[in-house]
C-alpha cells in the first residue's frame, strides 16, 4: 500500500514554533528536567532521558508534513508518533503528553500564505483538553473533539466557545451512535467554518479492544470518519490533511485501525 507513498524521517521542532503555542515557563520546565534514568511528571507522564528528543521529533513531523503539503509535494500526510500531544496543555505536561504536536502546527500554519482557517478534528477517546487550552481563543481554528465522558482528563470538555465542539459519549457507544453524532455536532460546524487545511488527532482508543476505554468502535468506524473527513477537505481545503497519531494501547488493534485510516486518507 505505501509502495508509492514514502516514508520520511522528521526534523526535530525548533523553540520559537513550539513557544507560539506554549507557554515559555512550559518549555523551560520541560528542560530543566533531569531524570536519571527516568522520572514522573505526572501519575501518566513519565519522562526518561530521551523523552524531550522524541517529542520534538514528534512536533517536528507534524510540521515537516504541513510544509510537505503546503509546498505540494503531496495532499496527505499520517504523522506515525509518539509521545501522543492533545493532552498537554499551554503551560502543562499531562496524560503521556509532552508537546501538543497539532496544536502547535495548527497555530504555526496560520502564518502560511493562503491558509487562514484551520480545523483539528479529534477522535481519540479522551478529549483533547490541551488542544483546546491552547486554541481556545484562536477563532480562526476549529477544535471538534469526541470523547468518553465521563472519563480521563475531565478538564475543559464543557467550555463554551464558538470554536470549541465538545462531543461527549456514553460508555458503551457503538459506532452507529458514534456516527450519529459525528455528523449531527461536527459536520455543521466544519461547513460553517470552511478550514483551508485539515488536522486529525487520530487516537484509536475507541477502539473495543482497547484496554483504555469504554467504547466500541471497530476498524469500520475508524475508516468511515477519515473518509468523511477526507470528503470535506475535498470541499474546501483542496483534500488537504495533515493526521497525526495520539492514542491507541491495544497493538493489534492500533495497527489495524492505522492500516484502516491510511486507506481511507489514500
Ligand atoms: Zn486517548
Amino acid at each position: 500500500m505505501l509502495d508509492d507513498h514514502p516514508l520520511l524521517i522528521p526534523k526535530p521542532l525548533s523553540i520559537d514554533l513550539i513557544r507560539k503555542a506554549h507557554h515559555p515557563e512550559h518549555c523551560a520546565y520541560l528542560s530543566r528536567q533531569t531524570p536519571d534514568p527516568i522520572i514522573q511528571l505526572d501519575p501518566d507522564t513519565w519522562f526518561s532521558p530521551h523523552s524531550m528528543r522524541a517529542a520534538h521529533l514528534a512536533a517536528g513531523a507534524v510540521w515537516d508534513g504541513v510544509l510537505d503539503i503546503i509546498e505540494e509535494r503531496c495532499k496527505r500526510v499520517f504523522c506515525a508518533v509518539r509521545p501522543p500531544g492533545h493532552h498537554a496543555e499551554i503551560n502543562s505536561a499531562m496524560g503521556f503528553c509532552l508537546l501538543n504536536s497539532v496544536a502547535i502546527s495548527a497555530i504555526n500554519s496560520l502564518d502560511l500564505e493562503r491558509i487562514d482557517r484551520v480545523a483539528i478534528l479529534d477522535f481519540d477517546v479522551h478529549h483533547g483538553n490541551g488542544t483546546v487550552d491552547i486554541c481556545k481563543d484562536r477563532p480562526e481554528i476549529l477544535v471538534c473533539s469526541s470523547f468518553q465522558h465521563p472519563w480521563y482528563p475531565n478538564r475543559l470538555y464543557d467550555l463554551n466557545r464558538p470554536n470549541i465542539v465538545n462531543t461527549p459519549l456514553r460508555s458503551g457507544t457503538q459506532g452507529d451512535e458514534f456516527r450519529k453524532e459525528i455528523e449531527r455536532t461536527w459536520f455543521p460546524a466544519i461547513e460553517k467554518h470552511r478550514p483551508n487545511l485539515v488536522f486529525i488527532s487520530a487516537g484509536f482508543d475507541a477502539h473495543q479492544q482497547d484496554p483504555l476505554s469504554e467504547i466500541s468502535l471497530t476498524e469500520d468506524d475508524f475508516y468511515w470518519i477519515t473518509s468523511e473527513i477526507a470528503r470535506l477537505s475535498e470541499q474546501y481545503s483542496d483534500g488537504r490533511v495533515v493526521s497525526v497519531l495520539e492514542g491507541g494501547y491495544d497493538l493489534e488493534s492500533l495497527g489495524n485501525s492505522c492500516i484502516a485510516h491510511l486507506k481511507a486518507l489514500l
